[in-house]
């Protein structure tokens, strides 16, 4: 496959086969940044972007996952290792609200004595305090290894947190989603084929999810090929339930697989090959949590939509910096040609009614 063909499935709005990505991988920048402006603009208002102002709560760091990029875990009763009261929790989200922030993503580590009705408690109790607020309230990898704690299916897990008045579960937990890439860093974390059958069953429930996709360890681009055409095909197979793709940076600071980080090019290179190659997907989302105001330049790489974080332990621990200088952030959108417009959660989405 040549670019000229690449541009002509584009604009005839044909799904790019795998074969391209090798293809625009060696495209120049200003032709990534324009095929990928075009395909945005297609979907989202031009010269727009949204945000959200949101944190993200660690409830708990206690994880018996290992995994060797991670530099957040505490194994159970080791120095360091904490479980947040719904107290601690509440003034997290206090000091969310001081910011004006009306978002939590809950994140924590792989706890083995906490089931998924702990959470749908914990998560129901803090909802009652914040009526006003949303949630994104566990990930997908967590969803996973709760329901194995607590010895439920996946389809009980979800209809738990359903019954609990839950309406996200985010595609967290994801990094890359390939048994290569799994077997050598995170061989004790969620299986490829767990992490899509909890996913689908989460979905099913009428939950909603997203997805995401970490790069920057030392994943072949073959592994981040695949990453993507199983999330696609996943994402055709439950008919365009996952309104949104978030790609950041692997933190490599205090881990165990250490190494560097990739630079602002690569990352918004690969921001353009993911908005070119996910055609049903509709938000592509750049990642300030990792990259600070250089993620504002991913707007021009097919990039819709960002997050500006007050906070988040898990990459802070790995070495991101998350800073509350909020204007200093959405004035880098403007300077890339994007007026920053604050938003709503997205509505979940659910399959239409049959007969
Ligand atoms: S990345 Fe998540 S699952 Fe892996 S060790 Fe860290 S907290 Fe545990």
């Amino acid at each position: 496959m040549q670019l000229d063909d690449i541009r002509e499935a584009l604009e005839e709005r044909r799904p790019l086969p795998a074969s391209a990505i090798p293809v625009l991988w060696e495209a120049p920048d200003e032709v990534l940044s324009e095929l990928a402006t075009a395909e945005r603009d297609r979907r989202h208002p031009p010269g727009r972007a949204t945000y959200l102002v949101m944190a993200i709560v660690n409830y708990t760091n206690v994880c018996v996952a290992r995994c060797d990029y991670c530099a957040f875990y505490r194994l159970p009763n080791k120095p360091g290792s904490y479980l947040l009261t719904l107290e601690e929790v509440c003034e997290r989200i206090d000091l969310l609200r001081s910011f004006g922030g009306r978002m939590v993503g809950f994140n924590g580590g792989f706890h083995p004595k906490l089931r998924i009705r702990d959470y749908a408690e914990l998560f129901a109790a803090v909802r009652a305090r914040y009526p006003d607020m949303a949630f994104y309230e566990m990930t997908v990898a967590e969803f996973v290894y709760s329901c194995k704690v607590s010895q439920v299916s996946f389809a009980h897990g979800a209809r738990v947190l359903a019954d609990h008045g839950v309406r996200w579960v985010t595609g967290g937990g994801a990094e890359i989603l390939v048994p290569s890439f799994r077997e050598r860093h995170s061989p004790l974390k969620t299986t490829v084929d767990e992490f899509y059958e909890a996913q689908r069953a989460i979905l099913e429930a009428g939950l909603g999810s997203t997805a995401t996709m970490v790069i920057g360890f030392d994943e072949t681009l073959e592994e981040r090929i695949e990453h993507l055409v199983r999330l696609r095909d996943f994402q055709d197979q439950v008919g365009g339930l996952l309104p949104s793709f978030l790609c950041w940076t692997y933190k490599p600071y205090n881990t165990e697989l250490g190494g560097g980080e990739i630079g602002t090019r690569e990352y918004l290179r690969w921001l353009a090959v993911c908005r070119l190659f996910l055609h049903n997907i509709d938000h592509v989302r750049a990642s300030v949590l990792t990259r600070n105001e250089d993620a504002l330049l991913g707007l021009r790489y097919g990039a819709d939509d960002f997050d500006l974080p007050t906070e988040d332990e898990v990459t802070r621990s790995a070495g991101a910096t998350i800073h509350h200088d909020f204007e200093r952030i959405l004035q880098a959108a403007r300077a890339a040609g994007y007026e920053p417009t604050l938003r709503e959660p997205f509505p979940v989405r659910t399959r239409p009614a049959v007969g």
